[in-house]
């Protein structure tokens, strides 16, 4: 008799990122939407409020019309790491905690100089080497607690485009007495604000540059994330603002200069990072920003009134990343590498001067 033939399996298609992240392990029906004639739902967790068909994903790629619902990220994460909170450029908020932060995949917006483009830009860019890990939002959260994290955070890719997933998780986390902080592109609703805001005490936000033309090429508008700023303060975040200096988009001194009076609008306690961009992504071969420029532009806005000023991802203005007294010029906090090394805070005071300083510092 001869030997039976080998009976041949085919292997199952192996899946996308895309088709990973549309299954129901990895989804929820969504709460930020709301429902349009034909079949169609409006999606409201971030300012480009997509009115999406049967069958579509939004602008963003993650929030999903299935059979005339909105389906979005949920239970899973991309990435999570356990720094210090400073890392996501967050100063005043508990100096030198640790922090667990976690990401997901896509966003609202396609800058072209993404830290994190491996994750924010995944689904546009063809897919990814990585694949989302299911967890639980309590998991994640004992995971945070077994590292001895005082904070949790969601940032690498816009948390908002996964309001959902980060109002669980959030709520798990500020229950077993953590800070939980949004690191996001502020490119907002009123209504995700306000959707997250009894479970979220930290709205840190990219104001990434100065004028609808410049915000058009990533893909977004500048007035919604003006706006996030000053009602976010209203509701009660706590609020801190980055502009990543990038040459070429927003390298300009007036252009720089125009932001910084409209946060001195807002508020002249805001507090401002300055980073200076560093080659990567698709700018992969511009010039770095330049550190004299940086330290100019601190030196300035310092002058015209802000009272914290930040300079990062520039080694040579150190001296600009810790926190000093407005009134007595006291070092209060000293940071190096992103991390606090001295506290001097009495609560949220100077020691010298009294003067009450901005920020949860307990
Ligand atoms: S989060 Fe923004 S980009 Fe994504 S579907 Fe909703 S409105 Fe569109």
């Amino acid at each position: 008799m001869p030997s039976p033939l080998p009976v041949l399996r085919s292997e199952p298609p192996v899946a996308t990122l895309s088709e990973r992240l549309a299954r129901d392990e990895c989804t929820i029906e969504g709460e930020l939407f709301t429902h349009e004639p034909g079949g169609r739902v409006r999606c409201v967790a971030c300012a480009h409020r997509c009115v999406i068909g049967e069958g579509s994903t939004g602008a963003c790629g993650v929030r999903r019309n299935l059979a005339g619902t909105l389906r979005v990220p949920h239970g899973y994460v991309a990435r999570r790491y356990v720094r210090a909170v400073e890392t996501n450029t967050i100063f005043h908020v508990l100096p030198g905690a640790r922090a667990l932060t976690f990401g997901m995949y896509g966003c609202d917006l396609r800058c072209p100089y993404c830290h994190n483009h491996q994750l924010s830009q995944a689904l546009r860019d063809g897919g990814s080497a990585e694949m989302p890990t299911t967890i639980s939002a309590e998991s994640l959260v004992d995971e945070a607690l077994r590292a001895g994290c005082r904070v949790l955070c969601a940032a690498y890719n816009e948390p908002l485009i996964s309001a959902e997933w980060v109002r669980t998780v959030f709520g798990v986390a500020r229950a077993r007495g953590l800070r939980t902080a949004l690191v996001s592109d502020g490119h907002s609703t009123p209504e995700a604000l306000h959707y997250l805001r009894d479970v979220t005490d930290v709205f840190r936000v990219d104001l990434k540059a100065h004028s609808e033309v410049a915000y058009k090429l990533l893909g977004g508008r500048l007035q919604p994330v003006l706006d996030a700023i000053v009602l976010a303060r209203e509701l009660g975040y706590w609020v801190e603002v980055v502009t990543l200096v990038v040459p070429g988009l927003n390298q300009e001194r007036r252009a720089i200069m125009d932001l910084g009076a409209r946060l001195r609008d807002i508020s002249p306690e805001l507090p401002w990072h300055l980073n200076g961009f560093v080659p990567r992504y698709r700018l992969s071969t511009r010039e770095p920003a330049s550190a004299s420029f940086l330290l100019a532009l601190a030196g300035a806005a310092y002058v015209a009134g802000s009272r914290f000023v930040y300079v990062g991802n520039a080694p040579s203005c150190r001296e600009l990343a810790h926190t000093r007294c407005p009134g007595c010029h006291m070092m209060l906090v000293r940071r190096a590498d992103y991390a606090a090394t001295h506290v001097a805070l009495q609560g949220a005071s100077c020691p010298a001067c009294s003067q009450v300083i901005p920020g949860l510092w307990q």
